[in-house]
């Protein structure tokens, strides 16, 4: 079959066969074809979609394109979570060593924040000394010493999906639901995880701006999993305004530091717990919610899950003082605050907005190659249902620059809405939780 003849295929709406997907993703991966007709048969999969069976065919062979990594040495199930990315979205930091204190290892390779969205890495790297980019072996070692590591996407690791990724992102084909399926699940599934938690997020701050969309996605992913022998669940949840109070690498980790110690807002920890119960569930270390919950809890109160995140970092080469004494973390020069212009109730916080004030800063990426400004942002964020006064703060803006300071202060001014009276009803923060029975 000529490349040319499976993009016509698809571009007619007809569904490929197992083996033209999988010669055509190889041929691409080891560069016998070339960037256009692939970018041809992205934008035809764009417009014509695909079954279940062409998707799943599509991971597989995304996922093997690369390296698989083996976690059966461990001597504890695995699970790894999944997030589709939003503002001020930390839970991997509190996530990851809570649910390894609880016998569960978390295996996990994570990415750097690009447009709005922050990354888990740049949060990392805001500990001086932090390595994200572990060998594989490396990352196994670390693993076994603490159950739980966190770094980044080796080169080796579904290499098709890194070409393809970057080749949507110039071609206008990265809102396409299978291929964004395909893109998520391959990685995840290289990584080895026996078990997958997804918290596939919707609203103003997310990729996915409606919640329609976001559960198409989460179905999508929910079945792949399945298919593929992994346990597997997705929670659907809200970012329409920020999670926690904190967007920004290095306030985002002393938040972390502050959920660790048993003081983090509602919000993250509520979708922290719902997501690692659903960690020990699949990983059969509790036969329910509730119990794993109070597992959790306890877990925390007892400063466990604290002690093994520093144990995480001291091993992946972080500096733990700055763990103990968040002060020395990286510092922005100005730090102002955003007050409100009337008395009421805040009834928006845009996480869009805030994302874009965060960016403004110097806080996120507009390229890949950018760099990005550890020590700016927003801390003390007002969350939706807040009664204030006039002249109350409603943020800190964290700056290194005034023309910056001035820029993101006009943008987030927009972001929160204050209004006379409450509204009637407020968003879940937790939507919808899909099971493989429940597709
Ligand atoms: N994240 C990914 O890894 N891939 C996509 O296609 C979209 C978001």
């Amino acid at each position: 079959m000529l490349p040319q003849w499976v993009i016509e295929e698809k571009r007619d709406g007809h569904p490929l066969s197992e083996s033209d997907i999988r010669e055509f993703i190889h041929g691409y991966a080891v560069g016998d074809i070339p960037d256009y007709q692939m970018a041809a048969l992205a934008m035809a999969i764009y417009f014509k979609g695909m079954t279940f069976e062409e998707v799943t065919v599509l991971t597989d062979a995304m996922m093997r394109s690369g390296e698989l990594i083996d976690t059966h040495s461990l001597e504890w199930p695995t699970a790894d979570k999944h997030s589709t990315g939003g503002i001020g979205d930390k839970v991997s930091l509190v996530l990851a060593p809570l649910v390894a204190c609880c016998g569960v290892a978390v295996p996990m390779l994570s990415g750097r924040g690009l447009g709005i969205t922050g990354g888990t890495l740049d949060k990392l790297e805001s500990i001086p000394g932090y390595c994200t980019n572990l060998s594989p072996e490396a990352f196994l070692e670390t693993l076994a010493a603490c159950g739980c590591s966190i770094t980044g996407q080796t080169a080796e690791l579904a290499p098709a999906d890194k070409k393809l990724y970057a080749l949507r992102d110039v071609t206008g084909t990265v809102p396409s639901i299978p291929l964004i399926s395909a893109s998520i699940m391959s990685k995840k599934l290289a990584e080895g995880a026996a078990n997958l938690v997804l918290d596939v997020k919707w609203g103003q701050g997310a990729f996915m701006k409606t919640l329609d969309e976001a559960r198409e996605l989460a179905c999508t992913m929910v079945a792949i999993g399945h298919s593929m022998g992994r346990g597997i669940t997705a929670i659907l949840t809200d970012m329409n305004q920020p999670l926690g109070c904190a967007a920004g690498n290095s306030l985002e980790v002393v938040e972390t530091v502050e959920a660790l110690q048993g003081r983090g807002p509602a919000d993250l920890m509520e979708v922290t717990l719902a997501l690692s119960a659903e960690m020990l569930l699949l990983a059969g270390k509790s036969h329910s919610l509730d119990a794993a919950r109070k597992i959790l809890m306890d877990t925390l109160a007892s400063g466990a899950a604290f002690e093994k995140f520093k144990t995480m970092v001291r091993l992946q080469g972080g500096d733990v003082i700055v763990l103990d004494d968040p002060s020395r973390l990286p510092q922005a020069v100005f730090v102002e605050s955003l007050v409100a212009d009337a008395d009421g109730v805040v009834t928006e916080v845009n996480a869009d907005r805030i994302g874009r004030g965060v960016m403004l800063l110097g806080g996120g990426r507009v390229q890949v190659t950018d760099i990005i400004d550890p020590a700016v942002g927003i801390s003390e964020l007002c969350k939706i249902g807040a009664w204030v006064t006039k002249g109350q703060p409603l943020l800190k803006l964290h700056a290194n620059a005034e023309d910056k300071l001035s820029a993101a202060q006009s943008m987030v001014s927009r972001a929160i809405t204050i209004s006379p009276s409450a509204p009637t009803s407020s968003p879940s923060l937790i939507v919808e939780t899909i099971r493989p029975k429940d597709l």
